[in-house]
């Protein structure tokens, strides 16, 4: 058998293209006395340079991206979110927030006790996706980029998954940080 007729597994092509896909570390220069608070929040962060923030930003942007390792990335990157994004966000323990996201964990058989467990599933998928590169790009501000990402769940009421989209915040050095666990889109 020669290796062009090797049958290829879309995962095994995944991690492939997962470990070859180029990163950039975005680098925030001001020229002169102005430093835009938008291009100051993305200084240090890390993205694929196919799904990183339009650059220039603007007129007179200075910044520019410079290549990471791959393999910096896949070790340092890393992913975290507060206890209290779940419980009591998530699941409206003290009925503040009436938002009614609980509704569709509960009915999935995740009660509030399950808190602690969905924190750190979100924040291990959260950072897998993150390296693979499979984040969506959503606002940008003086706030920061916000990126979203699809977790998915088994259901405990039945057969299937719950998929959900979380919101995160790009910060320096490949950390990434939960702003919602369930969010709009
Ligand atoms: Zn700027
Ligand atoms: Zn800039």
């Amino acid at each position: 058998m020669t290796i062009s007729n090797y049958d290829y597994s879309t995962e095994f092509r995944n991690a492939i293209r997962t470990a070859i896909q180029p990163w950039v570390e975005w680098k925030h220069i001001a020229m002169g006395k102005t430093h835009c608070p938008t291009c100051l929040k993305l200084d240090k962060c890390w993205f694929v340079k196919a799904n990183m923030p339009q650059l220039p930003q603007h007129e007179y942007c200075h910044c520019t991206a410079v290549p990471i390792s791959t393999q910096t990335v896949q070790q340092q990157a890393t992913a975290d979110s507060k206890y209290s994004k779940f419980d009591p966000f998530l699941f409206d323990t003290n009925g503040k927030y009436n938002h009614g996201k609980e509704v569709i964990f509960h009915s999935a058989g995740y009660p509030v006790a399950d808190s602690l467990w969905l924190k750190e599933e979100v924040e291990r998928q959260g950072l897998e996706k993150y390296k693979a590169g499979e984040y969506i790009l959503n606002k940008l501000d003086h706030d920061g980029q916000r990126v979203n990402i699809v977790v998915k769940i088994p259901r405990k009421d039945r057969e299937g998954e719950l998929s959900f989209t979380t919101g995160w915040v790009a910060y320096p050095n490949g950390h990434i940080q939960l702003a919602t666990p369930y969010g709009d889109k």
